[in-house]
This record gives structure tokens, sequence and C-alpha cells, in this order.
């Protein structure tokens, strides 16, 4: 019976290297602040990794986001484009600084931004462009370089679920002015909360580490001169951090192996569309394993969810679109925008468990739960 079953969880970390070893050096050094050693080599090691020259850790993605935004110097009525299809964060990371997220809808097969529709949304007032690579597959970011240079344009690129991805070969999270990650534990190396903030810019980079850090004054502590967070990320999380880059390579393999597995059982499947394994400019990194529902089948990705969880199948919705925000409407933004793409997706798609613990026969478990559903 479906009802004994345990629910296969749409997400488990795999933590079984040297994370407990790492872990019980901050405890029998003291070290579990900020200062401890781990954050330096943490932040280097990423940086390495990503092809940067700084990298600055924070206490989660979305405070990343933050600190990226502020230290760009945006003013109250730049533009920043963006999708409109991505997690809340993007967004609000703008408006807090008074800036405009202007969207675009996303490409229909790959869920990223449509990259063929930014240049009609640029205006005299248009500062950056905000890249968000989403659930596996990088932006086509060659023609946003381009617009960017042309327009003298800033970019913001959201890496968060793209650790360990490249773009033509070239690392995600190398194409900003600044780049974010998010190392939350649905992320392909996790801290458990965690971001990181990456640039090449000197001055970028100094003001990151000043805003993560309440903005103190390097001539006198406790004197400020405009107003930062306290963003900081602990030596327990670097701690941990450092153990998981160690197996970022196994961890993408293993994401690969889980996918090639749902897609091999779920390829026939009618009524559904499966992810983009691959395009000319990068192999799906494989987040997560996102369904969208076909047009043609009586139900949303709602009733498909609360069908699989009767079958103790765990899953998550897509996101919401930015324009479709109570809270943005509110503010008075994107009042009768429409994009048609993000509205059906946010829809019709969720995703199926993806996490790195993910057993085979739990893979066999979702598969037949899947079958029952869009029988
Ligand atoms: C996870 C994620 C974030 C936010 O990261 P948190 O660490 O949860 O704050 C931001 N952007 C994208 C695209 C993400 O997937």
């Amino acid at each position: 019976m479906a009802e004994n079953l345990t629910m296969v969880p749409v997400n488990e970390p795999v933590l079984d290297g040297n994370e407990k070893k790492y872990l019980a050096q901050c405890i029998d050094t003291g070290w579990i602040s900020s200062e401890g050693p781990f954050v330096k080599e943490f932040e280097t090691r990423f940086a390495e990794r990503v092809g940067r020259r700084h990298g600055i850790a924070v206490c989660n993605g979305t405070a990343a986001l933050d600190a990226a935004l502020a230290a760009l110097d945006l003013a109250p009525g730049d533009e920043v484009i963006m999708p409109t299809f991505t997690i809340i964060s993007c967004a609000s990371a703008i408006t807090r600084l008074g800036a405009i997220p202007v969207l675009v809808d996303c490409d229909p097969d790959t869920w990223n931004m449509n990259v063929a529709g930014v240049e009609s949304r640029i205006t005299p007032r248009t500062k950056a462009i905000m890249v968000v690579h989403l659930y596996g597959l990088p932006v086509d970011m060659d023609p946003i370089l381009r617009l960017a240079q042309r327009h003298s344009l800033a970019i913001i690129e959201d890496a968060a679920e793209m650790i360990g991805q490249t773009y033509k070969g070239k690392p995600c999270g190398s194409f900003g002015d600044i780049s974010t990650f998010s190392f939350y534990p649905n992320k392909h190396v996790t801290t458990g909360e965690g971001g990181m903030i990456v640039t090449d810019d000197d001055a970028l980079a100094a003001r990151c580490r000043s805003l993560r850090n309440l903005a103190f004054s390097p001539e006198r502590r406790f004197v400020h001169h405009e107003l930062g967070w306290n963003f900081r990320m602990t030596n327990m999380q670097a701690a941990i951090g450092v153990a998981q880059l160690e197996r970022l390579d196994e961890f993408v393999a293993t994401k690969r192996r889980i996918f090639a597995r749902y897609t091999e059982s779920l390829g026939g499947m009618r009524g559904v569309a499966l992810p983009v394994p691959t395009t000319s400019y990068a192999d799906n990194i494989n987040w997560v394993f996102g369904i969208v529902i076909d047009d043609g089948v009586p139900f949303d990705a709602i009733e498909a969810m609360s069908r699989l969880a009767k079958l103790r199948v765990g899953t998550r919705p897509f996101f919401w679109p930015m324009h479709e925000q109570p809270v943005f409407r509110a503010m008075g933004l994107f009042a009768g925008e429409s994009y048609p793409c993000a509205e059906r997706i946010a829809r019709r798609g969720f995703y199926l468990p993806s996490g790195l613990a993910l057993t085979d026969s739990q893979i066999e478990r979702v598969c037949d739960a899947m079958s029952e559903v869009f029988a």
C-alpha cells in the first residue's frame, strides 16, 4: 500500500565526505564565527573553480544578490532587465534599491530567459541585465554579452543553480561583472544555507566585503559612511562548503546518472515535456528534473503534484512569474504585462525528486508513480 511507503523526498543532500571532519575542526579549535580559516579557504577555492579573482562568501544566495546589486550603485529609477520566470530574490534585490525590474519572457523549451526579447526592453534608463541560469541549462550568453557591450550595461549573473556548469566550455559564474551562487541544500554544493559573490573587479569585491560586514569604516570600527548588512558566512558553513567542493565533479556525475535514469524511464511518456538534455552551448547539468505538462492533459501541475504526493512522491512547483507576484502588483509594477510562456510553465511545470542522495529504487518508485498519474 502506498500509504505505508515512506515519502521519496524532493531533495536529500550527500554529506559523507570530509564534512564531519572539517566541522569537528571548527568545534575543536573554537573557530565557529566568520573569522575562522575555512571561510577564506572556501572563498579562494570556489573563486578558483569558477575562474574569478575574488570570492566573497555570504549567508545565502539571496543576500549575495542583495549585496551584488547594492555594490553596482544602482540609483532609484534605474532599470535592470531580467527574466520574469525566476525566484523572487532576483527582483527583490532590484526593487529594494528603488531600481526597476524590466521583464522578459522565457523560452518555452529551455525555460531560460528569451534572449531575443532583451534588446527591445533597453531604454535610456537601463543600467544592467540580470541573467539567471535556470534548472540546468545556462542562458545563451553570447548575444547578451554583445548587447551589454554595445549599450554599456553591467551584467549580473545569478548562477545559483549552475555550480560546475559551463557555457561553451567557460564556467558559469565567470560571465557577470558580478556573479552570485547559492549553497542551499538542493544546489550542487551545499553549506546548509550559504552564498557566494564572485567578480574580477577589485573595487566591486571590496564593496561587497564591506556591505556583507555592516560597512564598518576601515579607519574606525563602529563608524559607518553607509548602511551594510550582516551577511557573513560562519566558519562551520564554510567547512562544509570546502568538503562539498572537493566532490563537485562526482556530484555532477551523480546528477547526470539520476537524470539518465529518469529520461530512460519517462522518455516515451505521453502528456509531458522533459528537460532539454543538451544545446549547442552546454549539456544540461540537471539541477532539478523539471516536467511541463502538455496543454492537452486535463489537469495542471498542482493536481499532478497532489496525485504524486498520494503515491508518496515529493515534488515542487516551478517558479511563479515576477509579473504575477501580488507583492509587486501592489507596488504598481508590471501592470497589464503578460508573458505567456512563463505563465504557462508556472501553471504546468513542477519537478521530481532530484537530490544527490536519490537511490535507484526511489527513482523507480517515482517513475511508477508518474506512469500511474499520466496513464
Ligand atoms: C536558490 C536560488 C537563489 C536563492 O538562494 P538562497 O540561498 O535560497 O537564498 C537565487 N537564485 C536562484 C536562481 C536560485 O536557484
